[in-house]
């Protein structure tokens, strides 16, 4: 597996200090042989571990891993940023009814998807009724009759016996039923096609004129592997979607569909269907498809027990630092901003601190966003000046303001922030934060 051949390739890169483009290249080499292993369209994979390898090189070198395991790490962020991020929530219209036009290849599961979708909504509140807008093959209204069914949900079909009917029409008749029968979301499904295939992308473009949905859901079969570039591309050009549908997860597929029509389309993918009954539906989880896709489990677990191990150790020693009496410098105000940033919060740190009350306003006047200017400041220092900050005269300071890309304001304010936070800790030292409340010592 990747997680084994990356293991043999790490142990070749342990103990450098940093990032050469040796080890990177090596690093992706193994990458872009698994993702083409799982079925990633060729042109993607060359545009993925190009951005990796760009991001890979101009990383700044991580003191918890080794250069291995930062790249599998900028591959995980990468793979998980492409396939969506966070889960993507179906759109709702401020005034019902709500339309999900389902589109793709016949084949590709939108029936029984529109089923599932319907048995799923159901069971979040809502009132779902499905329309046969496939009137190409003879028994699709019957096969989404029989999903209705199994769903609970009403059909809203043509007159048996009407001939091919004009879909269209179905389609817009069915805004007025939902209207008047107070049915809360329209989940039109559409008819498939074989290829790609003219007529019918243009009969698909029309139903979605008519009944302008809220979501387009492109439906695609995660089998289909290399071809999935082509089709979602002829898709999105001849139709448009909102969000992507992947189906058939319970196959064997590891799933390269997923990342060729999520870095192509930009769209993001909502749902997963994953066998032929009705609860075989799951909202779309990023992360669990990056981790399907490249098989790297074992090695992300070690990265995140390798960060968690360096960032106690950090806060350890920040936090002897403290308590022994010795002055925070400016090294560790870097640490601390570092630790808020990886926190994302620094409400949520608030929370952690001793004594954290009474220091509420300050740190709430605190621009989350200026961690990055501060970062850029302190570095532009020299290590002497960061121990001891009383040395940084008006000529240091332009010098550190010109380094950082910033003004010498702002590195006075910087400073005065600095003079704040040293003191806060001189506070925090004294009001006994890890000795229990005090006046509690005999
Ligand atoms: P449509 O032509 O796009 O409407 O596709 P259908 O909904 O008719 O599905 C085509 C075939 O794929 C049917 O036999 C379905 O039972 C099957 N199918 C659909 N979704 C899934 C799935 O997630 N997993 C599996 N194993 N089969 C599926
Ligand atoms: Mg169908």
């Amino acid at each position: 597996s990747l997680s084994e051949r990356l293991t043999t390739t790490f142990k070749n890169l342990r103990g450098k200090g940093r990032l050469s483009e040796a080890d990177v290249d090596q690093t992706i080499r193994e990458i872009r042989r698994a993702l083409l292993d799982a079925d990633v369209a060729l042109p993607v994979v060359r545009t993925f571990t190009g951005k990796v390898r760009e991001r890979a090189l101009s990383a700044e070198v991580s003191e918890a891993l080794n250069p291995g395991q930062q790249v599998v790490k900028i591959v995980n962020d990468e793979l998980v940023g492409i396939l969506g991020g966070q889960t993507r929530r179906l759109n709702f219209a401020k005034r019902p009814p709500t339309v999900i036009m389902l589109a793709g290849l016949q084949g590709a599961g939108k029936t029984t998807l529109a089923g599932k979708l319907a048995h799923w909504l159901k069971s979040e509140g809502h009132r779902p009724m499905l329309v046969a807008a496939d009137l190409q093959r003879p028994n699709a209204v019957n096969q989404l009759q029989v999903v209705g069914e199994r769903a609970g949900a009403f059909v809203y079909a043509p007159e048996p016996g009407n001939g091919v009917g004009d879909t269209v029409q179905v389609a817009t008749d069915s805004m007025d039923v939902a209207r008047s029968k107070l049915y809360d979301v329209v989940i039109v499904d559409t008819a498939g096609r074989l290829g790609i295939d003219e007529v019918l992308m243009q009969q698909a473009a029309d139903i979605r004129a008519a009944v302008e949905p809220d979501e387009v859901l492109f439906v695609i079969d995660a089998m289909i592997g290399q071809d999935a570039v082509v089709t979602a591309e002829a898709f999105l050009e001849g139709v448009d979607f909102t969000g992507v549908v992947l189906t058939k997860l319970d196959g064997d597929s590891r799933g390269g569909a997923a990342l060729s029509v999520a870095q192509v389309t930009g769209r993001p993918i909502m749902f997963a269907s994953t066998g032929e009954g009705m609860k075989d539906f799951e909202q779309f989880h990023p992360d669990r498809m990056a981790d399907r896709i490249l098989d790297m489990g074992d090695i992300l677990t070690l990265i995140e027990q390798a960060e968690k191990t360096f960032d106690q150790k950090e806060t350890e020693k920040l936090a002897k630092k403290v308590e022994s009496g010795e002055d925070f410098d400016l090294d560790d105000f870097l640490t601390q901003m570092a630790a808020i940033k990886k926190m994302g919060s620094l409400k949520k740190m608030l929370g952690m601190l001793p004594n954290a009350a009474q220091f509420r306003e300050q740190l709430e006047a605190f621009d989350e966003r200026e961690i990055d200017r501060v970062e850029a400041i302190v570095r532009s220092m020299t290590p002497q000046e960061r121990a001891n900050p009383r040395i940084l005269n008006g000529s240091r300071r332009a010098r550190i303001a010109k380094g950082s890309g910033s003004t010498v304001t702002q590195v006075n304010q910087l400073m005065e922030r600095f003079a704040q936070a040293q003191k806060m800790m001189r506070q925090m030292r004294k009001g006994g934060g890890r000795g229990g409340p005090a006046g509690a010592m005999p």
